[in-house]
């Protein structure tokens, strides 16, 4: 149970004596695409921030391919490759689309490398390739300032690719966005599924059914109910503490 993969097992987060989770348990396979959802305070932000390190639990196991979470400083968790994308987009304005994806490229192999760095045939076929991928092919010499809501989290979520990451973690991604914008959402996280893992924290439930994956709902820092969207919304813990309110 401890191999590929992201597992969490009886993870317990004390906040001043408040228990943010509680004996969290939660296993993402790898390439599976997973949704979280939960009323406000649920613990969903926690919960990225023990698998980013941010936070460090009490008690409990938090493992991701194997290696021990818990132990390990922010800098080493990202190098294994866990990317997290938070809701407010940190793209550069000023810079086209292509530009954004090439920075995110070199900009983790240190100043050095940066200053150094010379634009290979392979860097701009993998730039071009995650342009297509988050559907700003088209758009890849446009400023990123020009770019709309939708299509600046679509560019953050490619800035993550550019480091191939096994494991993408996405805080509210379609917040503010149109309902074509969303339907785009969910097909290109269905898209970037599959060759890594990734756990989307949503509170919009028809994106989630849009997801088509599995869904873990979170209640009081625990998991509350887990299955496909008709079965945690048919789940009367469900409906009483989230949906029925
Ligand atoms: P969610 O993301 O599901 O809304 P959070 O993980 O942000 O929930 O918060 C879970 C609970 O932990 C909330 O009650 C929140 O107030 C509390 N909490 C979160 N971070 C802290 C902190 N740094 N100090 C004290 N309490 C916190």
């Amino acid at each position: 149970m401890t191999g590929e993969g992201l597992y969490l097992d009886g993870v317990t987060v004390v906040f001043d004596g408040f228990r943010a989770l509680n004996t969290l348990s939660l296993l993402v396979a790898p390439g599976e695409l997973r949704a979280v959802i939960g009323p406000n305070g649920a613990g969903k932000t926690t919960m990225m921030d023990v698998i980013t390190g941010k936070t460090r639990p009490v008690s409990g196991i938090a493992r991701f391919d194997g290696h021990d979470l818990t132990r390990m400083e922010e800098s080493v968790i990202a190098n294994l490759g866990i990317g997290r994308k938070f809701q407010k987009p940190t793209v550069f304005d000023a810079l086209t689309v292509f530009e954004n994806l090439e920075l995110a490229l070199k900009a983790p192999r240190g100043p050095v490398a940066c200053l150094r760095w010379r634009l290979s045939g392979a860097a701009r076929s993998a730039i071009e390739r995650t342009a297509e991928q988050v559907g700003l092919a088209e758009r890849a010499s446009d400023p990123a300032g020009r770019l709309s809501h939708g299509q600046r989290q679509w560019l953050e979520i490619g800035m993550l690719l550019m480091q191939d990451p096994k494991l993408v973690l996405v805080d509210e991604p379609v917040a503010g966005m149109t309902d074509h914008e969303t339907a785009e959402t969910a097909r290109l996280l269905v898209g970037i599924a599959g060759e890594r893992s990734v756990v989307v924290v949503e509170h919009d439930l028809d994106f989630v059914r849009a997801l088509g994956c599995r869904v873990t709902v979170l209640h009081e820092g625990t998991m509350l109910s887990e299955g496909s969207i008709d079965h945690v919304q048919a789940d009367p813990r469900v409906v009483e503490v989230y949906l029925g309110r």
